[in-house]
């Protein structure tokens, strides 16, 4: 139909219905839908013209750009497949992820050329790196080259590199149909857990390279919104974009929501225009998300997934954020049209009220691993994704997510979730942000070790937090170590990175974990 399940059948619609609207706003350059159309196709024959075929791999080397999107539209009209690269990797890491995809056309910012031009030598399989200074004249190199016809639901678009918090990051082919599923259950359910007005405004908050940031642009895309983009994220300057652009919906990390409400003089007069704040990506705390009900006075959705379930599974709608409800400690619950179940080690459901591992089953869900077949086969079992989650589910069929199981701390054999210790801590009003790793101890197997960041001007004493700690977690689960630091280590999409912690004190040494 016209209106397509694919991205590019569905930008060739609103090119069309509204080809004078703004589709992305870029510091002082926007580009409206007839444009963004005209353009990627000419970008689709190009690629075509240089000898790529279907499923061949595109990569993408910057920040957040109208370029970035130009190329996923263009990969989808030529049968491509986007690869976005997080510019904040190292040359070894964004090596990897070319040679590992197989990436046949790198396109590159000014800054990101002399690592692009230094790894071409090394990549046989790579064509050509195009600076996106010179799209504009590289377009033109398609003209009149034919393109193929329209691709289908199930043809891979985005291959998205996990950011390798728990090791090597893989490649997860996601096809068109993942940035359509949730949209669709919504809508079929006459739901307004996340919706889109033609008027609204979206914030880009999370890099493209991660599935959250990528998932959100398609959806304001798919909608014919207007997408302002975050160039790389900055707390005054996103407080600035909200307030002087009028954003009405934004996705956030739960890290970027923290330093947004941290930032000198903010008040909620800044989030004036603001109606939905969609967050996730990473655990938030209730003292933050308090905070959040407090300062914004908007409608927010918590989502929950994972690169692999192609981003939001489940979501907190909007109904269950009444501030003081127990509800807020739920992730959310599955859309209506999704299964999640929770089992143990062999596989077995469990049923409610007992920790296992979260497995989801989803229309959005990846195709597969990259060149993986086994991972994928121990990942994708019947249809059923493992996320590797440690959760359970309640009465209400809410689930409780509560940390990675790899980031599991066994302390003389109790289990603790850094994310439960942190979120206790995070309470304590001279605690600005706190991280929670396990270190080697001789006498408990590991020891819970915090990191806290203050608030400016106060202190507080280890006997301090743990003693406000006591009555709110088990007297196992409370630090006994204590460091105070600037900030807490975390990657792009607001993940702390707790590997980084722990390296200093497991140098040479197993974690039982892991
Ligand atoms: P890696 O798998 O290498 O760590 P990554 O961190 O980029 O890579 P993602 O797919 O982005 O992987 O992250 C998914 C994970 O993020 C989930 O498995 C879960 O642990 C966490 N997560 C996402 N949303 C939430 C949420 N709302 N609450 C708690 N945890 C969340």
């Amino acid at each position: 139909g016209p209106e397509g399940r694919t991205l590019d059948a569905r930008l060739a619609f609103h090119a069309r219905s509204r080809p004078d609207h703004v589709a992305i706003a870029h510091e002082d350059r926007t580009v409206d839908y007839a444009t963004l159309h005209r353009e990627s196709t000419a970008t689709a024959r190009a690629l075509r013209a240089c000898g790529l075929t279907r499923g061949s791999r595109v990569a993408y080397l910057g920040k957040e750009s109208e370029h970035c999107y130009e190329l996923l539209f263009a990969c989808a009209r030529s049968g491509a497949v986007f690869v976005p690269v997080n510019w904040r990797l190292a040359p070894d890491e964004v090596e990897y992820i070319l040679r590992d995809s197989s990436a046949e056309l790198l396109f590159v910012e000014e800054e990101f050329l002399p690592v692009a031009r230094a790894l071409r030598a090394e990549l046989p399989e790579l064509r050509d790196v195009v600076p996106v200074g010179e799209l504009r004249e590289w377009r033109e190199t398609g003209a009149g080259t034919e393109l193929p016809g329209g691709c289908d639901p199930d043809d891979p678009i985005a291959q998205m590199y996990t950011s390798g918090t728990t090791g090597y990051p893989k490649g997860v082919v996601l096809a068109h149909r993942t940035f359509f599923a949730v949209r669709d259950l919504l809508d079929s359910n006459g739901l307004d857990w996340i919706d889109f007005r033609d008027s609204d405004i979206s914030l880009l908050g999370m890099s493209a390279s991660h599935i959250g940031g990528i998932w959100w642009a398609t959806q304001g895309f798919n909608a014919g919104i207007t997408n302002v983009v975050v160039r790389s994220f900055g707390a005054e300057d996103v407080l600035q974009l909200i307030r002087d652009r009028g954003i009405t919906t934004a996705i956030l990390a739960p890290a970027m929501l923290l330093m947004l409400l941290a930032e000198p003089g903010v008040r909620p007069a800044d989030f004036a225009a603001l109606r939905k704040v969609v967050y996730g990506g990473s655990p938030i705390s209730e003292s933050l998300l308090q905070r959040c009900l407090d300062t914004m006075g908007c409608e927010f959705a918590q989502i929950y997934g994972l690169t692999e379930t192609g981003n939001t599974a489940v979501c907190l709608p909007p109904a269950d954020h009444v501030p003081g409800s127990p509800r807020l400690r739920a992730a959310g619950r599955p859309y209506p049209g999704i299964e999640l179940k929770v089992v143990d080690r062999d596989g077995r459901d469990v049923g409610t009220g007992v920790v296992g591992e979260v497995c989801i089953r989803t229309p959005a869900r990846m195709l597969e691993y990259w060149r993986l077949p086994e991972a994928t086969a121990a990942t994708l079992v019947d249809g059923w994704v493992h996320t590797g989650d440690a959760g359970y589910l309640d009465d209400d069929g809410y689930v409780h997510v509560q940390d990675r199981i790899k980031e599991m701390i066994i302390r003389a054999g109790e289990n603790i979730y850094p994310a439960e210790v942190e979120n206790a801590l995070s309470a304590h009003p001279a605690v600005l942000d706190v991280a929670v790793v396990g270190v080697p101890d001789d006498r408990w197997g590991e020891a819970v070790h915090a990191f806290v960041v203050l608030h400016q001007g106060k202190s507080v004493a280890p006997h301090e937090l743990r003693a406000f700690a006591r009555g709110r977690i088990a007297d196992f689960k409370i630090p006994t170590r204590y460091a105070f630091v600037d900030e807490v280590p975390r990657n792009p999409s607001g993940k702390i990175l707790r590997r980084v912690l722990r390296e200093e004190f497991w140098s040479g040494r197993d974690r039982a974990v892991n």
